[in-house]
């Protein structure tokens, strides 16, 4: 009777997704690098299924998501303009300045806690269904591939061809789409950097006019060429640091996409007395586009791509057995134990997710449309004269709103005697511009008993908000002044 160790998986039948000299997938090594190190080049077959329409849904979705933000007017801005030359970050109507800039720390630290809770509980669905590199990959080039040069078997032969003109003239054809679609995805990037109008300005002139632009957009679409054409999966088994953390932020209980051995094994084919459910077809590893065999358990190549589920329920249907040989369970439901959705691991998760959530909410609700700061001018930190100590600052007001403002200056908490000049009433600040003024802070000299603090205000004239920061004054220390007062006195006398 065969047995899964005896029945090691078979080569694979009719339509390989390796080369003819590649042997099957193993533990033992890498799927995709050979023993003498060079990389066998995949051939993943297409896969039908519900699973395979649901994901090309989600991924159409968010496509047209990407390609549509920088064309989305929110408050006179695309939905999503990151610029860069004047500093201003337009997300979703909201206008974040350079100084703001602290709170993506909080915002990536909350979304990193999110993923993390997101992988304890679903194991790798952000890299099956979401991830960019997957849905560029599976849903924009791979098709453009099959369409072109046909299905994996089709694929694969004509990859083992001898060079001939048939060869070159549609590989040259696939290489020619991806450099347009990798061209045109990076020109929408560039958008989300310089907005659509200016993007089409720069192509509608020549290089020579912006060659920095052109060199990097000519380098990113190389880059996006060279990573959907040729390095393909290498990015998830080999580069991608999140697929490298899985094993840390996973249990037996998370869901993975997982073969059913209990039910599978021994593997045989359909009618062998005494053989499991799995016909031995090699379908799952056909399909795979890391080229693993899910068969022998969970491995850090797979991305969670759903593809050997619906390939093995397409074969279960077709031999008159019930799907889910290889289906969504975790460790523990795969050898029919129960799955504990809570469990510390998930609650330590979560309780970090809300901390981070909670951080970053109260981050972004602390944006007000005006930024504004305070610091001492260059040189001496306080003049002293025989009247009066005097300490001077800049005040550098931001405004992030779309239309001018003014802004009134206080000074608040004023010990007796303070005198304040230089910044005039009110401050009017152009659109998405900034303005420094000068702020002069004189204290009688008779009157001043040491260091003390200050608030400056700025308000928006319209009252709607206002910001403080404390400043120091400065000087001498106040015994050094009483005792030179007190030496006058005495030389007086
Ligand atoms: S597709 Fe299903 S039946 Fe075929 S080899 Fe894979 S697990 Fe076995
Ligand atoms: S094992 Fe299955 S889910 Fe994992 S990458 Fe391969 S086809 Fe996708």
């Amino acid at each position: 009777m065969p047995s899964a160790e005896s029945n090691p998986v078979p080569p694979v039948a009719g339509r390989p997704s390796f080369r003819a000299n590649d042997s099957a997938p193993s533990l033992d090594s890498v799927t995709t690098i050979r023993p003498d190190g060079s990389r066998p080049f995949l051939f993943p077959a297409a896969t039908r299924g519900r699973l395979t329409t649901a994901r090309r849904i989600v991924a159409l979705v968010l496509l047209v998501f990407y390609m549509s933000l920088p064309w989305i007017p929110v408050n006179g801005h695309p939905a999503v303009l990151l610029d860069l030359v004047e500093r201003r970050f337009h997300l979703f109507g909201l206008t974040f300045a350079a100084q703001d800039m602290w709170l993506l720390f909080f915002v990536l630290t909350g979304l990193g806690f999110s993923l993390i809770f997101v992988t304890a509980l679903f194991g790798r669905i952000w890299c099956g269904w979401a991830c960019p590199q997957t849905v560029f990959l599976e849903h924009v080039f791979r098709p453009i591939e099959r369409l072109i040069e046909g299905d994996a078997f089709a694929r694969r032969q004509l990859d083992e061809a001898p060079k001939s003109w048939r060869r070159f003239r549609i590989r040259a054809l696939k290489h020619a789409a991806y450099v347009v679609v990798a061209a045109f995805f990076t020109h929408l990037y560039l958008a989300y950097f310089v907005s659509v109008p200016e993007v089409w300005h720069m192509v509608s002139n020549a290089p020579g006019e912006h060659w920095g632009v052109f060199v990097f957009m000519a380098a990113y679409t190389g880059l996006t060429y060279f990573i959907f054409a040729w390095f393909r999966e290498q990015v998830c088994i080999v580069i991608c640091p999140y697929g490298r953390i899985q094993s840390a932020l996973t249990d037996d209980h998370t869901l993975v996409i997982g073969y059913d051995q209990r039910r599978g094994e021994p593997r045989g084919r359909a009618g062998t007395p005494g053989a499991g459910d799995c016909v031995a077809c090699s379908r799952c590893v056909q399909v795979c586009p890391t080229g693993i065999d899910i068969r022998h358990g969970l491995q850090l190549e797979c991305v969670g791509c759903t593809a050997c589920i619906d390939a093995c329920d397409d074969v279960m249907r077709r031999t008159g057995r019930a799907p889910g040989l290889i289906r969504y369970d975790s460790q523990r439901g795969l050898a029919k134990e129960r799955t504990r959705w809570i469990r510390p691991r998930t609650i330590v998760y979560f309780i970090l997710l809300l901390a981070g959530a909670s951080v970053a909410g109260w981050a972004v609700s602390t944006i007000k449309p005006a930024n504004f700061g305070v610091t001492r001018m260059t040189g001496a930190p306080y003049i002293i004269d025989a009247v009066s100590v005097r300490n001077q600052f800049l005040v550098r007001i931001v405004n992030k709103r779309h239309e001018p403002r003014r802004f009134r200056v206080a000074v608040e908490r004023a010990p007796e005697g303070l005198v304040r000049s230089g910044v005039a009433e009110p401050v009017e600040v152009p659109a998405l511009g900034e303005v420094v003024r000068p702020l002069i802070l004189q204290q009688e000299r008779a009157r001043y008993a040491g260091v003390f603090f200050v608030l400056v205000t700025v308000a928006d004239e319209t009252g709607s908000f206002s910001l403080r920061r404390e400043v120091e004054f400065l000087g001498p220390e106040a015994r050094l002044l009483r005792e030179e007062k007190e030496e006058a006195r005495r030389a007086h006398r």
